[in-house]
């Protein structure tokens, strides 16, 4: 008998009929002896939803406000996951939000940080024998403010969650089976990775990979939870990402970010947070930062492409081949970034599709 915390993203939760077959094999996994919490995200994709109607409102809406309406899409996807189970086994599953399980934050309105988890109810309905439902993405501050954890946050809550009670595992299902040696709706070829270890992942969420959340990668790592990555139309798990690490001196990764924007400065700015690079050379400053947190910030969009491994940097041979392959196809290195275990490039223009899958093939195929 394992304790289980199960994570299910937007996607798998976004109709009625969905959410009705997750239930179906959530069921099924507590009959077969287990103890299980379930950790969901907003149906589809309500969060966005919620964001553009509030931005018709209001061009900044204020921070408090937006947490106490994008909060509102998890309230909805806990209900209806509850009410689907309890129909399949009348008052089996209770459904909690952040606050009811004391997921404590700070302040931090739209990005906050979990400070602690208390899960005194969800333990509760675990010795009931019940299935708890929890709202992932939400928590409330120390000022008993409403808050969330930053898009994507809900993994973040199943890892958090994870660590309180102690858990034997957290399992995190999304529309990719796992982690792969580079996202596979890009590079086709690319392979799925058995084990993964927290720096390795923690380097690929970081450099813009999206199977799992940097923040809750992050948290894994430093509270020692293993994170089971599977798919949650198959329910197969993929990817176990843990402390162990079988390939430390291998080339494990690449990771393609378009989302990024390369800013400028004048001398003598203070560079904002948040930077993925950060330059400053005879008093002229460059940052690369994402366009999440570029704002107002005025500059051009950028890509970059991740090398992910240990000591990357000095397979140098590999590295060679990817500089040489972007001079052939004309594409600008605007700069490079690199750490004992990532190798980034920062690239002028996107690159489409095929290239990003031609370069992953000729390092891991
Ligand atoms: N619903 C939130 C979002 O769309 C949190 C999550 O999906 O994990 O960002
Ligand atoms: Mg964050």
């Amino acid at each position: 008998m394992a304790l289980v915390v199960q994570k299910y993203g937007g996607s798998s939760v976004a109709t009625p009929d969905k959410i009705r077959d997750l239930a179906r094999r959530i069921v099924a996994r507590h009959e077969s002896g287990d103890k299980v919490v379930v950790v969901v995200s907003a149906m589809g994709k309500s969060t966005d939803a919620l964001v553009s109607q509030a931005r018709e409102l209001a061009q900044i809406p204020d921070p408090r406000e937006m947490d106490m309406l994008v909060s509102a899409g998890e309230r909805i996807s806990i209900a209806m996951m509850s009410i689907a189970i309890n129909g399949i086994r009348p008052g089996l599953a209770m459904s909690f939000t952040g606050s009811q399980i004391g997921l404590i934050t700070d302040c931090n309105h739209g990005d906050a940080r979990v400070l602690e988890v208390k899960g005194d109810r969800l333990r509760e309905a675990l010795d009931q024998g019940r299935i708890a439902v929890v709202a992932g993405f939400q928590g409330v501050s120390t000022t008993r403010e409403i808050t969330t954890l930053g898009r994507g946050g809900s993994d973040t809550t199943a890892v958090a969650v994870a660590a309180a009670l102690a858990a034997d595992v957290c399992e995190i299902y999304s529309d990719v089976d796992g982690v792969y040696t580079s996202d596979p709706r890009l590079a086709p070829s690319a392979r799925l990775l058995d084990t993964v270890d927290y720096e390795t992942m923690l380097e690929m969420s970081a450099a813009g990979a999206k199977v799992l959340k940097d923040d809750a990668v992050e948290y894994a790592r430093r509270l020692g939870v293993r994170i089971a990555a599977g798919s949650s139309s198959s329910g197969l798990i993929g990817t176990i990402v843990s402390s162990e690490n079988l390939n430390r001196d291998t080339l494990q990764a690449m990771v393609y970010n378009d989302r990024l924007r390369w800013v400028a400065f004048g001398a003598g700015v203070p560079l904002p947070p948040d930077c993925r690079l950060c330059q400053s050379v005879e008093g002229r400053s460059v940052v690369v930062v994402d366009e999440k947190h570029a704002g107002a910030m005025e500059g051009v969009p950028c890509v970059s492409l991740s090398l992910i491994g240990a000591r990357v940097a000095a397979q140098r041979e590999r590295v060679g081949e990817v500089l040489a392959r972007l001079e052939e196809v004309g594409n600008r290195v605007l700069a490079i970034s690199s750490t004992s275990s990532k190798y980034e490039i920062f690239l002028e223009d996107p690159l489409p599709p095929a290239q990003v899958s031609a370069i992953h093939d000729m390092l891991f195929v």
